[in-house]
């Protein structure tokens, strides 16, 4: 596994900043261009409505607005939910041959989102190594009990990707594989020069650091699209901390010291306030097991994976967004160059019950609690889900 620079360390390194002008912090937000409202239209989708933008927090800058804008734009682009796509497939295994399990349960994690199995099936075009023609033909609408890996390694050939012969880490594969997604032609002229896994997976976060000295407040915006939240140090009582906690810790106020304001040029340690303002359409997170002391160790512990969970909490104008969980892969072993991974999913035709599939295993009516040592989880939102009944929580 390695270390993912998200969250805090890139907003040190300014990696995913955009900063926006101060002057423009506070004021109302500026009403849509119509060259903007006429640029929505020719994608397929309604201008937004004059009541989802009075619903707007009115302290947001035009990058804000942008971004949310972008957002709304995108709930008509895909396919959500399964009665959506052409075809649903059974459930099946893909054959290992040696170490690729970090790869294999990331295709079957994305296997389980309706969105990007419509995307593969109205996807064609001429390159033999593709990894999403490939996708399809050797996995999705493979006949037998259990595809091959063998396109997937293909596919990242010429990047010199994976290709080392020994355990990668699934994060790693998970991004690879959004990178992809993100370049793929899409044979839908809405979806034309559309970025896929930002649109499927992108959220934004909403920083706000004060300055200690003028006390001008500065707003920076990171987009990303696989959330890392970190373990926790343990609780005394022995209890285990939730994703959502996890996720919360992510949102929590802090101190960034040394801070330089721009604004009047000095120096001081400024407190920042991250906030989400865009939740995604499908939460990816990546729960960081790796261990600061030095030794680089696995932190085993559990974590209790929410069955539902809604991100008001951490929301820049607390507005409610309820995800369901829905995959995820999950790491045994001790060290962090080796063990297996797999992936635990809702079943594609029956939604209610989990599927397990460990390579070329696979076991219907999982027990989803085995999910505590998650490494990668993954959450659809609640309305999306159309085959489960009630709302009632397992944890
Ligand atoms: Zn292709
Ligand atoms: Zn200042």
């Amino acid at each position: 596994m390695t270390v993912n620079n998200e969250g805090w360390s890139s907003f040190k390194t300014n990696k995913w900043l955009f900063t926006t002008p101060s002057s423009s912090y506070g004021r109302p937000r500026t009403p849509v261009s119509n060259s903007r409202v006429s640029e929505s239209g020719e994608n397929g989708t309604a201008p937004e409505s004059p009541t989802k933008r009075a619903n707007r927090p009115r302290t947001l800058s035009d990058r804000g607005n942008e971004i949310l804008d972008n957002h709304e734009a995108v709930s008509n682009l895909y396919a959500w939910n399964w009665s959506e796509v052409r075809e649903i497939y059974p459930e099946k295994g893909i054959i290992n041959p040696s170490i690729y399990c970090y790869a294999i349960s990331c295709v079957q994690l994305l296997s389980h989102v309706p969105a990007i199995v419509r995307i593969l099936q109205d996807h064609r075009c001429q390159d033999p190594i593709c990894l999403c023609c490939n996708w399809k033909r050797f996995f999705l609408q493979y006949q037998g009990h259990a595809g091959t890996i063998n396109w997937f390694r293909d596919a990242f050939r010429k990047d010199k990707k994976f290709n080392q012969g020994r355990q990668e880490d699934a994060h790693d594969a998970l991004l690879a594989i959004l990178g992809k997604l993100d370049k793929i032609a899409v044979q839908s002229p809405r979806l034309k020069d559309r970025k896929v896994a930002d649109d499927l997976f992108g959220y934004s976060i909403r920083n706000e650091v004060q300055c200690r000295v003028c006390k001008h407040k500065h707003v920076y915006y990171e987009n990303n699209t696989v959330m890392t939240v970190r373990m926790l140090r343990k609780d005394p009582s022995g209890r285990s901390h939730s994703i959502k906690e996890l996720m919360q810790h992510l949102f929590t106020a802090s101190t960034i010291y040394g801070y330089n304001c721009s604004k009047c040029k000095k120096k001081s340690d400024a407190p920042v306030k991250p906030t989400l303002l865009r939740a995604p359409q499908i939460l990816l997170l990546h729960v960081s097991r790796f261990s600061f002391d030095g030794y680089g160790k696995k932190i085993s512990r559990p974590v209790a994976v929410n069955e539902t969970l809604d991100v008001a909490s951490m929301a820049t104008a607390g507005q409610s967004t309820v995800y369901k969980f829905c995959g995820a892969v999950i790491h045994y072993g001790s060290g962090l160059d080796f063990g297996h991974y797999f992936c635990l999913a809702r079943s594609r035709k029956r939604e209610q019950q989990f599927v397990n599939l460990n390579d070329s295993n696979v076991t219907l009516n999982a027990n989803f609690r085995i999910a505590d040592q998650s490494y990668l989880v993954l959450y659809r939102r609640a309305e999306h889900l159309t085959n489960i009944g009630g709302d009632k929580s397992m944890i």
